[in-house]
């Protein structure tokens, strides 16, 4: 984060409970203005308290927000973008996998927290009919000047119109106020035959368990939400939908490099 990030005071934070169960939760790691608890029903672990909607959303319209802006040209070369490049064609493969090979071409595709549009670009250079959500204003404009249709928010505000049949979001989840009410939005707009893409970092990982609270992953201010393999598949079931495959392998395309990310496909538990 550069120096102009903005300072947060204990003024601009709310308290908030498990999504799923309700509960404060029990405390893990004290990091003032914020908290990090854990569930004690289900695990989930969150961070309470943590910044209020207001002045998240003036956090991610730092223009450098994404690393430094180095999304925001994606003509430079930078080792980050090859990453990306690099995961972007792995998760397209697997999303192909999952839907047995059926070609993208007139298929919708939805990304909720699409950033720069990196993937959503590439989905639509494969053939897929793409939308994009996104809550950082700089990186909409850029969207929207390479010809994408991207709304500007949150995704259970989004005016959009089901179903689609891929809906993604890269290292989102852990972002959104309310990952129950994302999942079951994101529900009530897949298709019933419609595949569901996510990666996030995961709590139970090798660089969490041995770093704690120095994990470089935890970032209190915008990570507010940190799932398992356990609680993600609770808060999938929760929302209807149902884990076909589970990446943790920082040796697959689609989560190259990643020791502490999970890359997840999920489908629809039953017909609507
Ligand atoms: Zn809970």
């Amino acid at each position: 984060m550069s120096d102009s990030a903005p300072v947060f005071y204990t003024a601009d934070t709310e308290q908030v409970c498990c999504c799923l169960c309700g509960d404060a939760g029990r405390p893990v790691y004290d990091l003032p203005p914020y908290g990090v608890r854990r569930c004690s029903n289900c695990t989930l672990v969150f961070v309470s308290p943590r910044l209020q909607s207001m002045a998240l959303s003036r956090f991610y319209d730092q223009v450098d927000y994404f690393e430094g802006g180095v999304y925001g040209d994606q003509s430079r070369f930078s080792p980050a973008m090859v990453l990306q490049r690099v995961w972007t064609a792995g998760r397209l493969g697997r999303i192909a996998k999952a839907r047995n090979g059926r070609r993208p071409t007139g298929q919708r595709l939805l990304e909720f927290g699409s950033g720069y549009g990196l993937f959503l670009g590439a989905a639509r250079d494969a053939g897929y009919q793409v939308q994009g959500v996104e809550l950082s204003r700089p990186a909409v404009q850029v969207s929207v000047k390479q010809g994408l249709d991207v709304y500007c928010g949150q995704l259970v505000d989004a005016p959009l119109t089901g179903p689609y049949d891929v809906i993604c979001g890269w290292d989102t989840l852990e972002h959104v106020p309310d990952p129950l009410a994302v999942l079951r939005r994101i529900r009530e707009l897949v298709a019933d035959d419609g595949t569901v893409a996510l990666s996030t970092p995961y709590f139970s990982s090798l660089p969490s368990r041995l770093l704690g609270q120095r994990w470089w992953t935890l970032k209190p201010a915008e990570h507010i939400w940190h799932y398992t393999p356990y609680t993600l598949r609770l808060l999938a079931a929760s929302a209807d939908l149902v884990v076909t495959t589970m990446i943790r392998s920082p040796v697959s395309p689609a989560n190259l490099t990643r020791l502490d990310s999970l890359v997840v496909l999920l489908r629809p538990a039953r017909r609507k």
